[in-house]
């Protein structure tokens, strides 16, 4: 890879400009990392009420495909990442003809299809859930298969839950399959899992790499709803998950931050998927560690050296989905519930909308004691009603 050792040396100092595509939630934590640190940002995202384009330095409203607006991004900018996982990969190798980019298409574009994904890791000996790879009808197995109860994942696109469906057996897999547009699909052995984890890291473009504490994950729907940090399991799978983490960057030749989720299934780690960006599961080291997610992403697309990804605070994240929202849109989620605790950061996305499922901001319970933060926290999401 041509381009990561070309720049490789070349330090990028504020007030450097620096690119962002995508405008999310991620990318308005990526947009306060670079500005706390003097850097300035232009984010190219196609909503013109994008949570980080409203923050940012400059926002170019197009598509992510649009030649015109990624060239004026790569003229404006010292260097590109992505807070959005289905970027068009071809995108990326267009920014990095002339600018550095983390990270690499080649990343991307296996972490944006399930398929790739999935074989990625099988190949790379990491161990993920029995899977069938769906290219037609015909290709799902039949009842005596052992893989049902499964679930069919679309390979591309799918995000919170969204673009799976549950199936007991060879005929509503079929259903599924037609429901989906018969659109290529992974079918997943639906696994008994004792917990999830997952691990955020970052790897720089020498190689080196900072590894976050493991989180441990529950999920509502589909969606991520609780992180538990440092997670309650055994140590032993803590480190392991961290250690498969690392592997799969280096099998990637990773650069940037990178998300991976495990499940824990009878006693084992198996690698359900990665992202190639800062992850919510990592939202709690904004407020528990001494570098987060968001900086080490500007520290590794500037050329900076990793910063420490110790944890200074046990720490326990709960996600604030717009389903809290009253139904009458005037009214808000009692936030003075909340912010009463002295040990609770508040973090909101700045989303006009509040719509069902959709991340709308976090919260993160700070305590020297990871028990104590983790029933503060989940007494203040019974107040919220999240769950509910
Ligand atoms: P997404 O891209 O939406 O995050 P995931 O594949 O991570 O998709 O699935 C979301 C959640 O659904 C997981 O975190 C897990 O709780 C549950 N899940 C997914 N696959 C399986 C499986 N094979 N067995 C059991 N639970 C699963
Ligand atoms: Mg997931």
């Amino acid at each position: 890879m041509t381009h990561q050792t070309a720049h490789q040396n070349t330090v990028i100092l504020p007030p450097a400009m620096l690119g962002m595509l995508g405008g999310g939630q991620l990318g308005r934590f990526f947009v306060i990392a670079a500005h706390e640190m003097g850097y300035k940002v232009t984010v190219l995202d196609p909503d013109a009420n994008s949570p980080a384009g409203k923050i940012a330095d400059a926002h170019i409203c197009a598509a992510f495909d649009d030649k015109a607006a990624l060239l004026k991004l790569a003229n404006a900018c010292a260097a590109i990442s992505t807070e959005f996982e289905n970027v068009p990969a071809d995108s990326l190798s267009f920014l990095a003809q002339t600018k550095p980019v983390l990270p690499s298409a080649y990343s991307v574009a296996i972490a944006q299809h399930r398929v790739s994904e999935k074989n990625f890791l099988k190949h790379a000996g990491l161990p993920v859930a029995p899977y069938a790879v769906i290219n037609e009808i015909d290709d799902l197995p039949d009842d005596a298969s052992d893989i049902y109860p499964a679930i069919l994942k679309v390979a591309r696109f799918g995000y919170d839950g969204k673009g799976q469906t549950r199936v007991k057996d060879q005929h509503e897999a079929q259903l599924a399959f037609v429901a989906f547009e018969r659109e290529e699909c992974v079918l997943e052995k639906m696994l008994k899992l004792d917990y999830e984890v997952s691990v955020v890291l970052a790897r720089d473009v020498r190689g080196n790499v900072a590894t976050f504490p493991t989180a441990e994950n529950s999920h509502l729907n589909g969606i991520l709803d609780v992180s538990i940090v440092p997670a309650r399991g055994s140590d032993t799978i803590s480190h392991q998950a961290q250690k498969l983490a690392v592997m799969v960057a280096e099998k990637l030749a990773y650069t940037g931050v990178l998300g991976v989720e495990f499940f824990v299934c009878n006693g084992e780690l198996l690698v359900n998927e990665m992202a190639p960006r800062p992850h919510n599961s990592g939202h709690y080291t904004i407020d528990a560690c001494v570098t987060n997610q968001f900086e080490q992403q500007v520290r590794v697309m500037t050329g900076l050296p990793l910063g420490s990804a110790r944890q200074h605070s046990p720490a326990v994240m709960v996600n604030l989905l717009g389903d809290i929202w009253p139904a009458d849109d005037a009214a808000a989620p009692e936030w003075q519930l909340a912010l009463n605790n002295p040990q609770l950061k508040l973090h909101m996305y700045g989303k006009h909308e509040a719509r069902s499922g959709r991340k709308m901001g976090h919260f993160t319970m700070i305590n020297v004691s990871r028990d104590e933060a983790l029933k503060q926290a989940m007494q203040i999401r019974a107040e919220l009603n999240i769950g509910d």
